[in-house]
């Protein structure tokens, strides 16, 4: 008998898609088959996310997509916006299922319960599972802090992920263990709001003595959260990539009050300051949202000129997008949505040149990559290109063979423009 098939597509942060691999996992245990979302499936699972309007239109765009692919498929939503409106989703489809956040653990039992026509015990849907590869990834995101409570005034995961969680530190580690059984040399960790994980440090220490894991990455991490505890982690532990996400979402104070951010320009800049101080090769990166209600071109300007100074070496620019039921959609002063695609642009720009210039300082130097996968259609003289990413995330191009994908390799840095450094490998 042919196995029923799932096809998966994921919308959102890292934790969204770690969710989704987790529930893959479960899915394929109880035996039913995984395929690309391109292809005909007898289940499709869009896990959604909720953050702008353009991501929710996305979403249903996914769920239309894959009932147009087979009319007789099941279309199973779970994710942010199924646990903002599940109605709204419900009413696209009679064949959509929706599961909010905290029912995602469910989905693979009920779902072989309904193919195999079993009884499944309601443990065995809870039950505490890992995942053991991370698909189409070379790098495997670990989950390890679920929830916000911070109740920025734009954002509305405080409303679709309210409960705060930390998962036990020996939990992690067995997930971990058995991703590096599987062949992960490097791990993203990553949470809702990761810095409220409890024991941050000691999760990295612990890491970091893992024989057969090579690098740890953490993911996006509030200002507020960095201290010399997770510098001197950083710069200690060998394993740390020296790479950190700090969102900074506007650099002007006002805007920063109105946004309910906690701190300052000021305070920021100090924090910047003291990683670099100690981690003198850390690449900065950071969010920006353009278009905040009340942020006039002398505020967006203020913006311009400190991520300027704090030369970023990447920045995600996103334009406002007022979500229902938080604060700011029911400020005023709200920017033009042209108004806000020339701040976007101007931003943009700079981006670029920032990029640019801190790739720049590592021309005729050695970076250590991770090659994850081949560029298409780079070739020269024949020689494949495989692209990766150093320590400090830069992305970087060399000719390379399969031998060399998965592994940690010198490269010598020869050319730089803002979208890659483009070098040799040492060997
Ligand atoms: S810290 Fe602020 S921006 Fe981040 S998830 Fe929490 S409320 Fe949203």
């Amino acid at each position: 008998m042919r196995r029923k098939s799932v096809a998966t597509y994921t919308l959102g942060c890292k934790v969204n898609q770690y969710e989704t691999a987790l529930i893959e996992e479960e899915l394929t245990e109880r035996g039913l088959r995984i395929v690309p979302f391109s292809q005909d499936a007898d289940y499709y699972l869009i896990n959604t996310c909720t953050v702008t309007l353009r991501t929710d239109q996305k979403c249903r765009e996914y769920i239309r997509s894959a009932l147009k692919r087979n009319r007789k498929a099941k279309v199973v939503v779970t994710g942010c916006y199924a646990q903002r409106s599940p109605q709204e989703l419900k009413k696209i489809s009679p064949q959509c299922q929706v599961f909010d956040n905290s029912q995602k653990r469910h989905i693979a039992g009920c779902l072989a319960k309904e193919v195999f026509a079993i009884r499944e015990t309601e443990e065995s849907h809870g039950k505490l599972r890992f995942i053991s590869r991370f698909p189409q990834h070379t790098r495997a995101f670990v989950k390890i802090q679920d929830g916000c409570k911070s109740f920025c005034s734009y954002c509305i995961i405080p409303y679709v992920r309210k409960e705060v969680s930390s998962r036990p530190l020996s939990e992690v580690l067995s997930e971990v263990n058995i991703l590096v059984d599987s062949g992960y040399k490097e791990i993203v960790l990553c949470g809702i709001n990761l810095g409220n994980y409890q024991k941050l440090v000691p999760l990295l220490e612990k890491l970091n003595s893992l024989t057969g894991l090579e690098r740890i990455r953490i993911s996006s991490i509030e200002p507020l959260h960095i201290n010399q505890g997770l510098i001197a982690a950083m710069k200690s532990f060998s394993k740390m990539c020296h790479h950190l996400h700090i969102p900074l979402q506007s650099g002007d104070d006002h805007v920063l009050k109105i946004m309910n951010r906690k701190y300052t320009t000021g305070d920021y800049q100090k924090i910047i300051e003291m990683v670099r101080k100690s981690i003198p090769d850390v690449g900065i990166s950071t969010d920006l949202i353009v278009g905040f209600p009340g942020e006039t071109e002398r505020r967006f300007y203020n913006t311009y000129d400190f991520v300027n100074k704090m030369g970023f070496s990447k920045m995600h620019i996103f334009r406002f997008s007022p979500r229902p039921g938080t604060v700011a959609s029911r400020l005023p002063g709200r920017v033009s949505p042209s108004e806000m695609r020339r701040r976007s642009r101007t931003l943009d720009n700079l981006e670029k040149e920032l990029r640019e210039k801190f790739y720049r300082q590592y021309l005729n130097k050695e970076l250590v990559v991770l090659f994850e996968r081949k560029v298409q259609g780079k070739r020269e003289n024949g020689r494949v290109f495989h692209s990766g990413f150093s320590s400090n995330y830069i992305r970087v191009l060399a000719p390379a063979s399969e031998d060399e994908l998965n592994r940690l390799v010198s490269v010598r840095i020869d050319d730089v423009n803002y979208r890659f450094a483009i070098g040799e490998i040492l060997h």
